[in-house]
């Protein structure tokens, strides 16, 4: 999944996704990506997240309106990306161990962070003064 959260001129927030599902998915299949809530979730009065990794598990939680709501009652997006993952953790333990899931988040201030259950998820950042930044996402394991 490629997801991404924009910032325009007068900082207005939108989103976009876009995935190829996951290998060897049943026909018929629909992941995160295309469901509002799950794989992309845009709030204009506060911030707006996108996920990766085993849809699934994001449907369930309605993970980037998790986020955006998390976002709403104060956390920044690092700490809501974080707790949304440990939801899907605690909520099956074992099977996490084994899943990526990854979120990334951006507040109306302009202020962004990612989170995953498994490392190795990095994102990119782009504007007027940090052209292509790439950061190492934090995460569970
Ligand atoms: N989130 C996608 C899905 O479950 C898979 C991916 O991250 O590429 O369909």
């Amino acid at each position: 999944t490629i997801g991404m959260i924009a910032m325009d001129a007068k900082g207005n927030l939108s989103g976009a996704c876009t995935t190829s599902g996951m290998a060897y998915k049943l026909h018929g299949r629909i992941g995160d990506s295309p469901i509002i809530g799950a794989g992309l979730y845009i709030d204009n009065e506060i911030g707006g997240a996108t996920s990766t990794g085993v849809g699934e598990e994001v449907v369930r939680n309605v993970g980037s309106f998790l986020v955006v709501e998390l976002m709403r009652q104060g956390y920044s997006p690092e700490e809501a990306c974080k707790e949304a993952v440990m939801r899907i953790i605690k909520k099956k333990p074992e099977t996490a161990k084994n899943i990526q899931v990854g979120f990334l988040a951006m507040n109306k201030k302009g202020e962004y962070g990612a989170y995953a259950i498994q490392k190795g998820f990095s994102y990119a950042v782009c504007d007027s003064s940090k052209q292509d930044l790439v950061i190492k996402g934090k995460s569970y394991y």
